[in-house]
C-alpha cells in the first residue's frame, strides 16, 4: 500500500464533511488489505456507512426539533375507543406524500381527553420517521414566540422560518387568549401556509366557537375559510379516555362513545349562507 498521511486525510476528510469515513477509515482499509477487496469495494461500503450515519442523525435532528410528546404513537393508539375514526385513513395521512405537497390541512375536535393531542403526536412522529419534518406546539406558545418577534419587526422571518416544516402542529388552537388574539400573528401564520404548507390542527371548539381567537368577525372568517379549504378533519367526539379507562378498571361499563366521524373537505366555505357551527354539525353526521 502506498504510504499516506494519515493527518491530510483526516483534514481532507473533515474538510469534505465525512465524519463517519473519517471514522472508519483505519479499520476498514486494514480489513479490505487483509481481506483483499477489490478497491471499489472498500469505497462502496466507505460510502454506505457514510449515508447511513448521516440518515440516522437527521432523522435524530428531526425528532429534536419536532418537540413531540413522549411516548404518544400509533401503535399505542387505542382505534377501538374511536369507533369511526379510521384506521386506514389516519395510516394513509401517514405516508404524507400528495397533502403535505399541497399545503392541506389535518383538523381534529373533540372534548377534552379525547385522544386528539395523542393522535396529533402519533402522526406526527410517523411524518417525521417517513422523512418529513415536523414541529408540535401549543398553540399559545407559538403565539407568544410569534408576538415577541412582531414587536421586534420580525414576524414575518419567524413566519418563513418555520416553513421547514413540512407540518406545523397547532395543539389546543381555542386557548388563544383574547390580548393575543388581538395581535393577529395567528392570522399571518395561516395565511402565509396556506396551499403552501400544512398545519394540523387540534382543538376543543369547532369554527363557531373561534371569534375569540382572531380580532374579528371577518378574520375569523377568512382563516377558517384557508383553514378548510383543503383539508381533511376528524372529530374525536368520545368521552375522555382516562376517565373511560378509569370507570373501565373498576368494572363498571362505561358510557359507550358517540360518533366520530372524519371527513375530506375539498371546498367547504363557511360562509354560505351557513355558520361554521353548522358545518361542523354537517360533517358530523355523514
Ligand atoms: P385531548 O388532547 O383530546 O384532550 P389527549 O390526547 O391528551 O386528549 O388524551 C388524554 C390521555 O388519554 C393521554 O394520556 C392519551 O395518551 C390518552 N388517550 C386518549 N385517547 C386515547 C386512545 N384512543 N388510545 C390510547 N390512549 C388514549
Ligand atoms: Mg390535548
Amino acid at each position: 500500500m502506498t504510504q499516506i498521511d494519515a493527518a491530510v486525510l483526516t483534514a481532507r476528510l473533515n474538510e469534505l464533511r465525512l465524519p463517519t469515513i473519517k471514522l472508519l477509515w483505519p479499520r476498514l482499509t486494514e480489513q479490505a488489505d487483509t481481506e483483499g477487496w477489490p478497491s471499489a469495494q472498500l469505497l462502496a461500503t466507505l460510502a454506505e456507512h457514510e449515508i447511513t450515519e448521516r440518515a440516522r442523525r437527521r432523522m435524530e435532528r428531526h425528532l429534536a426539533e419536532a418537540r413531540l410528546p413522549a411516548g404518544k404513537t400509533l401503535e399505542n393508539f387505542d382505534f377501538h375507543a374511536v369507533p369511526t375514526l379510521s384506521k386506514a385513513q389516519v395510516k394513509a395521512l401517514c405516508a404524507g406524500d400528495a397533502w403535505l405537497e399541497q399545503g392541506a390541512n389535518l383538523m381534529l375536535f373533540g372534548p377534552p381527553g379525547g385522544g386528539k393531542s395523542h393522535l396529533a403526536a402519533a402522526i406526527g412522529l410517523a411524518l417525521v420517521e417517513n422523512g418529513y419534518r415536523v414541529h408540535f406546539t401549543r398553540t399559545t406558545d407559538l403565539v407568544q414566540r410569534l408576538q415577541v418577534a412582531r414587536r421586534e419587526l420580525a414576524l414575518e422571518a419567524a413566519i418563513n422560518k418555520l416553513n421547514k416544516y413540512h407540518l406545523l402542529i397547532l395543539d389546543d388552537l381555542a386557548y388563544v387568549t383574547k390580548d393575543q388574539a388581538e395581535t393577529s400573528v395567528l392570522f399571518e401564520l395561516i395565511s402565509a401556509r396556506y396551499e403552501l404548507r400544512s398545519l394540523l390542527i387540534t382543538a376543543n371548539q369547532p369554527f363557531g366557537e373561534w371569534n375569540k381567537i382572531f380580532p374579528d368577525p371577518a378574520m375569523t372568517l377568512a382563516a377558517v375559510d384557508r383553514l378548510v379549504h383543503h383539508s381533511t378533519i376528524f372529530e374525536l367526539n368520545v368521552d375522555s379516555y382516562r376517565r373511560r379507562s378509569a370507570a373501565a378498571k373498576k368494572r363498571r361499563p362505561g358510557r359507550p362513545p358517540t360518533h366520530a366521524t372524519s371527513k375530506t373537505l375539498e371546498t367547504l366555505s363557511p360562509n354560505d349562507n351557513q355558520t361554521e357551527q353548522e358545518t361542523c354539525i354537517e360533517s358530523q353526521s355523514q
